[in-house]
Parts: structure tokens; sequence; C-alpha cells
């Protein structure tokens, strides 16, 4: 009797264990079909595919830039997205920071090079590693403990490998970033662009330290309501009025500048 109930109880055990291992395995199907669908109908439905990676910038996977398709481990950004390049006509744009870069971004790049692949590497180049809280790496001229190191050259790296162009630029000045891009995405073959600017948690910080404090606003009687700066730009700092009127939030706001070059009025100035 004691066994025939024994018997009873594993079978009902082993059971439940399948059935609940079966739901386990519907439910994964149904979250990798559904990814599938979005993805390849958004692939389908645009031209560049963005192959972002992991650091600050993956918040660009968000609405309104949508600067990623795909988010998948650190470093694997161009090595997928030269897979991508390979198996599809469509232009691939892969982003890496400074630090992702030098940990695990420099072997996709040579057999980028080597596979001929028509990509472009947009290397971030904060000059700190901002998302674990401002470590140091091996693009700048101090190591971990503060004292001074060789300060190893992204771009010298990319041109060494055979990368066939290869441009530096300061972000913050928007002309010659939509110029250098323009060129970088009509080019055949392995582009390299390095994005150069400091963190705004080393501006900040410098900034504090010296007693400055630089921040902007808008001039009410210039603005015309455009909202470019508030849909097109999207500084966070930059915000609509319950009465509609566009404004500056100053705690936002790190005084960078950027903003006073998209307002096509010129409404934007630096706060008195
Ligand atoms: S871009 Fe200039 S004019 Fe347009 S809403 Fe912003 S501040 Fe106003
Ligand atoms: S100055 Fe920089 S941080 Fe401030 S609102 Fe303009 S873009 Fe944003």
């Amino acid at each position: 009797m004691q066994n025939n109930i024994g018997k009873k109880r594993k079978n009902e055990k082993e059971n439940g264990e399948k059935k609940i291992k079966k739901e386990k395995n519907n439910i994964t199907k149904n979250i990798i079909e559904n990814f599938q669908r979005k993805f390849y109908s958004k692939l389908k439905e645009e031209e560049i595919i963005y192959s972002t990676d992991i650091g600050c910038y993956a918040l660009g996977l968000e609405p309104p830039y949508n600067m990623g398709d795909y988010c998948i481990s650190m470093g694997s950004s161009l090595g997928i997205g030269c897979g991508f390049s390979k198996a599809t006509n469509q232009k691939v744009i892969s982003f890496i920071g400074d630090s992702t870069f030098f940990h695990a971004g420099i072997p996709p790049l040579v057999n980028a090079v080597h596979n001929k692949d028509k990509i472009l590497l947009v290397v971030m180049d904060n000059r700190i590693t901002g998302m674990t809280g401002g470590q140091t790496n091996p693009g700048v001229p101090v190591d971990g403990m503060g004292n001074p190191a060789p300060e190893v050259s992204i771009e010298k790296i990319a041109r060494g490998v055979g990368a066939g162009l290869v441009k530096t630029i300061d972000p913050v000045d928007l002309k010659e970033t939509e110029e250098v891009f323009k060129e970088a995405l009509q080019f055949e073959g392995v582009a390299v662009v390095i994005t150069k600017h400091p963190c705004a948690m080393i501006t900040n910080a410098e900034n504090r330290k010296k007693g400055i404090s630089v921040k902007y606003s808008i001039n009410q009687e210039e603005c015309t309501k455009c909202l470019t700066c508030v849909k097109d730009f999207t500084c966070p700092a930059v915000y609509i009025e319950k009465d509609g009127s566009v404004n500056i939030n100053p705690l936002l706001c790190d005084g960078c500048g950027v903003c006073v070059q998209v307002c096509p009025k010129k409404a934007i100035e630096v706060k008195k």
C-alpha cells in the first residue's frame, strides 16, 4: 500500500515537472518569435542597421533616437554588425565606447578589415569609463591609481589594422560631425569615426573645482516654439511648460552649448 502511494506521488511530481517545463518552453518560444517578428520587420523597414553595445550610449536604443536595433553583449556590436553587412545589402553602423573598444572591440575590427566588410564603426571616446562610475581606460594618460600612464591611440590602432577611412571629430561641433558622417557613410569598406569629447561628469567636476557654472536659457521673445530643440535634438534639460513655452531646466543643463547650434532663431543663450 505504502509503495503504491509512493509511486503515485512520484508520478504526479514527474507529470507536474513536465507540465511546467512545457509551459516554460512555450513562453520562451513566444518571446523569441515576438522578438524576431519585431526585429526583422524593423530591418525591413529601415535602410540602416544600428548595432549598439554595452555603455551609456545603449540608451540610444530608446525613442526618439532609436539608434540601436539590438544590443547583445559587451564588445559584440562590431562582430555582429559585420555579420549583417555580409548577410544583407543594408548599411551597418556599429557603436562602441572607448573602454569597450579596448576591452573587446579590437579583434572584430581586425576581422572586419580582413573580411573586407562594409561597415561604419563609431567609437564614442568620452575619455572615461562612464557607465561603471568613471574608471580610466588605456585611452587616457592616467592609470587606475591616478599615476601618469601611456595613452593608447584609438586612431592609430584603427589605421594600424588597415581601416580605410579613419577620422576623429569633436561631436559638439555639429556641422563637422554631419560632414564627416556623410563621408563615412559613403565609404565602401571599413570606416572608423572617433567622436572624442569628455563626458559631462568630467567637465562638471572640473568646473565645480574652478567655481565655474555655465547654464543656458531660452529667450522667450525670440523663441517661435518650433520645437526643434525638443523633438529633434531632445536634450533632457529642454522641456515644454504647461503654458506651451519652451524652457531649459537649470538643474539638468550641463552648459555644453550644443543646443545653440540647433535653434534656427538663435533663441538659446547663456543664462545671465
Ligand atoms: S529651437 Fe529655438 S525657436 Fe525652436 S523651440 Fe527651441 S528655442 Fe524655441
Ligand atoms: S547647454 Fe547642453 S545641456 Fe544645456 S540645454 Fe543645451 S544641450 Fe542641453
